[in-house]
């Protein structure tokens, strides 16, 4: 059990480009994004109180950020553009004397935007701050090497990609100080008590061991569906909006906004069809998701927002069978007006 997690450890570690000791196996991302920010705010307290994330965080961010405020923390939460990216100039202007860690997502998980994450963490650099990526949404679907990308810290959760669920790592570059978050025994080097999940640990490699083989096509091949599907729904529904970039995007998501007609209404729709989609996160009890806040979209718009996820299964068939059923949807809907 011991080599099995040692070579899940290594074979992770390479495929960031880490070395397997900055490898820790956490039970998923929440975990992960909840130690690296915590466990360096509260080691390095003593350097600095101020924290810099962005507004579209996932709430294992926001929250734990939230969580800090609590402890006596200053946190700076980012705006976004229009497409949901971070400011680089913002950023930079966001830093203070006693600043002393950044974590910004590498992709959204509503709108699927890809952040700037080299240019943020170049910056951070500058002013001697440390930077941590949630890249739950992006491991094993975009190329991630932590060196090349000046990565300090990075979470990834193993079930975004097929492997099981309840695990995850984070990355903690060699040098990075990190208070612990479970105090117990001596797993993870002491750093992480609780018995290995080795059945997890070593799905979680097997995991993104063929998400890393298979990269370059499948990225390529998602790619295509997801703009293929862009094109034709923009093309056929004058009301559909794109949330996010387009140009800065994860190859799996699509997002869109249309007007006249509810998000989950349309759900349904296309459930009826076999074609399984989500509302997003657009709308929790009546209320716009943070992101789509954010994003600054309108009462109406917020209403009818669509999240399309394309997978390794997905054909261009598939991406043919929404784009009619959409329009079809869209359609009928204007008739009944
Ligand atoms: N961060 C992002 C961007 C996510 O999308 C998710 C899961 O949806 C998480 C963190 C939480 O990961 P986990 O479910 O493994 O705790």
């Amino acid at each position: 059990a011991s080599d099995a997690v040692a070579a899940a450890r290594e074979s992770l570690a390479g495929l960031i480009g880490a070395a397997p000791r900055e490898i820790f196996f956490t039970s998923g991302g929440t975990e992960s994004d909840n130690w690296a920010i915590k466990g360096f705010a509260r080691a390095n307290a003593a350097k600095g109180r101020h924290i810099i994330t962005s507004a579209i965080e996932h709430h294992a961010v926001l929250h734990t950020c939230q969580a800090l405020e609590r402890e006596g923390f200053e946190v700076t939460y980012l705006p976004v553009d229009e497409h949901g990216l971070v400011s680089v100039e913002d950023f930079k202007a966001a830093i203070r004397p006693d600043t002393i860690l950044a974590s910004i997502m590498f992709a959204n998980n509503e709108i699927g935007t890809i952040e700037p994450v080299r240019q943020l963490a170049a910056a951070a650099h500058e002013a001697n701050v440390v930077f941590h990526t949630d890249a739950v949404q992006a491991f094993g679907h975009e190329p991630i090497d932590v060196n090349e990308l000046g990565i300090d810290m990075l979470s990834a959760s193993s079930h975004k990609i097929y492997g099981p669920k309840g695990v995850g790592l984070l990355y903690v570059r060699r040098g990075v100080k990190l208070e612990n978050l479970l105090d117990g025994g001596q797993q993870e080097r002491g750093r992480r008590g609780s018995t290995e999940n080795v059945p997890g640990i070593v799905g979680f490699a097997r995991a993104a061991e063929l998400a890393v083989d298979e990269l370059a096509p499948e990225h390529n091949r998602q790619l295509a569906l997801r703009d293929h599907a862009i094109r034709r729904i923009l093309a056929e529904i004058p009301s559909a909006k794109l949330n996010g970039s387009w140009e800065s995007r994860l190859a799996n998501n699509v997002n869109f906004s249309f007007e006249f007609i509810e998000g989950e209404g349309m759900l349904l729709q296309l459930a009826a069809r076999g074609i399984c989609v989500s509302s997003g996160s657009a709308c929790h009890r009546g209320k716009p998701s943070h992101v789509f806040a954010a994003l600054g979209l309108s009462k109406q718009e917020l209403m009818g927002v669509l999240r399309v996820s394309f997978g390794p299964d997905s054909t261009r068939r598939d991406a043919e069978a929404l784009a009619d059923a959409l329009a079809e949807i869209q359609k009928n809907r204007i008739a009944v007006r």
